[in-house]
């Protein structure tokens, strides 16, 4: 058995970054960049008008605030739409009514808001006049002057960048339609036990429901890799030879139940009888304990991570969250500090029982404390062991109990890993 720091530096050390790949953009998200997309245009590609009004000159507001800070009278020689290539020039005493998007006119130095528009002349279109007050009018305002946001050639995104929904639109608007970026890992996933049936059936007497399959499906989705769920595999060697077989063409097997001291645990013999080379089994952890972890490595071929989790689903989750995670993480690209579960200090709400021999990563739901600002508070979740799920719905964080005996009381200092889920705190 060795220590959970142990265990994560085997898995930092065997996840290797999987070999860049180009695909397309809208295929991308939640991948990480491995090239840094270069603009193919200047943003915004002409100076744009970035407010609804009249297109004006500056001196004619400048000369006449001198003269009378009150109205300039101006004619209307055009009507600029977004998307209309205008080719007309504006000149002193007269103005184009714009819109906002549209490119302003050649001459324009400024947009004067229609709201400035005095009574009926805020209809003024080609061919009338307005009449225009601003009284917070400075030279170039509500234009966006061409290449303010990026020039074209310009480095807009960098590698490492992970691409969420802000970053796939500044990457369309700089003109990349595909992207170089660590693909997306392929995780197989099989749960094994003889007792499991399909999550569709009633489970006749003895019999459990396959949970681990859809729970480490989700948790797998929002690691941005892609789960390949395939089934249950009962407690005979044949059976679970046949989903390694199959499961190892992935960039990482996820195996459930069958990795503790049972009679049917068959898992770690047959992964070792399909080549799979060990790297640990067991961790100093509750829950999680018989936890195992190993590698299949090819000759001039990928290699594929295997993770054996316990079948309990409680030390299935943490131990996906613990393990799993990190090592997607690195195959995916991501910088070191983003492999592990963000740690925070808090302070408990309730007392809770100290690790024993193990640390114990125990749900809690996670807040901002009222009282003070400076540490989070944390308030352990009605939890009955590692088999019980209840518990770990809604929560927003592990408490990382430390080992020894007695209690922790409420108000003691922990600390908590927070999970990488969307947070309601
Ligand atoms: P094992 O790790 O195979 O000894 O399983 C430990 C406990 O977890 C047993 O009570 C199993 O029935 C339960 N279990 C194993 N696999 C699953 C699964 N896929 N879904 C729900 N419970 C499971
Ligand atoms: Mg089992």
């Amino acid at each position: 058995m060795i220590d959970l720091s142990e265990a994560l530096e085997l898995i930092e050390a065997h996840a290797l970054t999987l070999a860049p790949r180009r695909i397309q953009l809208c295929d991308a998200f939640g991948l990480t960049l491995a090239s840094p997309v270069i603009a193919d245009v200047d943003s915004p590609s002409w100076d744009r008008a970035m407010m609804d009004g009249f297109a004006v000159c500056n001196d004619d507001f400048i000369r006449s605030e001198l003269a009378s800070p009150e109205a300039v009278s101006l004619e209307v020689i055009a009507d600029v739409a977004a998307g209309d290539p205008s080719s007309i020039t504006i000149r002193s005493g007269t103005c184009a009514r714009i819109m906002t998007g549209a490119p302003l006119p050649t001459g324009a130095d400024s947009v004067v808001p229609i709201e400035c528009a005095r009574g009926t002349s805020r209809s003024a279109h080609t061919g009338s006049t307005v009449t225009l007050t601003d009284k917070h009018f400075h030279s170039g305002q509500h234009v966006a002057i061409r290449g303010t946001f990026f020039g074209s050639g310009k480095e807009v995104m960098s590698i490492g960048m992970q691409l969420g929904a802000a970053e796939i639109g500044l990457a369309t608007e700089a003109g990349a339609t595909h992207v170089t970026i660590h693909p997306r890992a392929r995780v197989s996933i099989c749960s094994t036990g003889s007792e499991l049936v399909e999550p569709s059936e009633i489970p006749a007497f003895g019999q459990t429901r396959n949970s681990n399959g859809p729970m480490i499906s989700a948790a797998v989705q929002t690691c941005f890799a892609e789960p390949i769920p395939l089934g249950i595999a009962i407690d005979h060697p044949e059976a679970i030879r046949a989903t390694v077989a199959q499961g190892l063409a992935a960039d990482v097997l996820i195996l459930s139940g069958g990795v503790s001291a049972g009679d049917y645990d068959l898992v770690p013999n047959i992964l070792s009888l399909c080549g799979v080379t060990n790297v640990f089994h067991k961790v100093r952890l509750k829950p999680g304990k018989p936890v195992w972890f190993g590698v299949l490595d090819r000759d001039n071929g990928p290699r594929t991570l295997v993770f054996g989790l316990p079948g309990n689903p409680g030390s299935s989750l943490v131990c996906f969250e613990l393990f799993v995670r990190p090592a997607l993480a690195k195959l995916h690209g991501h910088s070191s500090e983003r492999w592990h579960m963000p740690r925070v200090q808090a302070r408990l709400t309730g007392a809770v029982k100290l690790g024993g021999d193990r640390p114990v990563f125990s749900p809690c739901r996670l807040s901002r404390s009222i009282n003070n600002s400076e540490l989070w508070t944390a308030s352990p979740m009605p939890w009955g062991g590692s088999s019980d799920l209840i518990g770990f719905c809604g929560a927003n964080g592990f408490l990382v109990v430390p080992v020894g005996v007695g209690m922790l009381p409420a108000g003691s200092e922990i600390t908590v890993a927070v999970r990488d889920q969307p947070m309601r705190l």
